[in-house]
């Protein structure tokens, strides 16, 4: 499995950098955003280092359903039991800022910040 010694979220998933985790199986982990933007904010990684969806390959297929599937799960073990929005930035008009795939499950009561 494709590792870069150089990305946070991969030295995130390795346990080398911390993060609040809530989340680990063997092919995804979650963690808490270090800036929510929602009362919950957290962020779903493969263990493979994919740089952006569109990295993605017919292979993952499944994962990036289990990533979809994991979200509504994750966000109503947070309380976030009112609806939730997922966000998947690629690339550098999607404003994507860390480059290993990962989506964004934020929720909770609004107002939230601009984010
Ligand atoms: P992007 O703009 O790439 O979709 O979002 C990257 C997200 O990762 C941002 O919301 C940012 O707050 C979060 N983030 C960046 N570095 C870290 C970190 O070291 N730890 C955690 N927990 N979140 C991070
Ligand atoms: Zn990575």
């Amino acid at each position: 499995m494709s590792h870069d010694p150089n990305c946070i979220f991969c030295r995130i998933a390795a346990g080398e950098i911390p993060a609040q985790k809530v989340h680990e199986d063997d092919e995804l982990i979650a963690f808490k955003d270090i800036r929510p933007a929602a009362p919950v904010h957290l962020l779903i990684i493969p263990r493979e280092h994919i740089a952006t969806l569109a990295d993605a390959e017919p292979r993952h297929q499944a994962l990036l359903g289990r990533m979809a599937l994991l979200a509504p799960q994750l966000a109503r073990e947070h309380g976030a039991d009112n609806g939730l929005r997922t966000v998947i930035n690629t690339g550098p008009d999607g404003g994507q800022e860390v480059y290993h795939l990962h989506m964004h499950v934020m929720g909770g009561p609004r107002p939230w910040k601009q984010g």
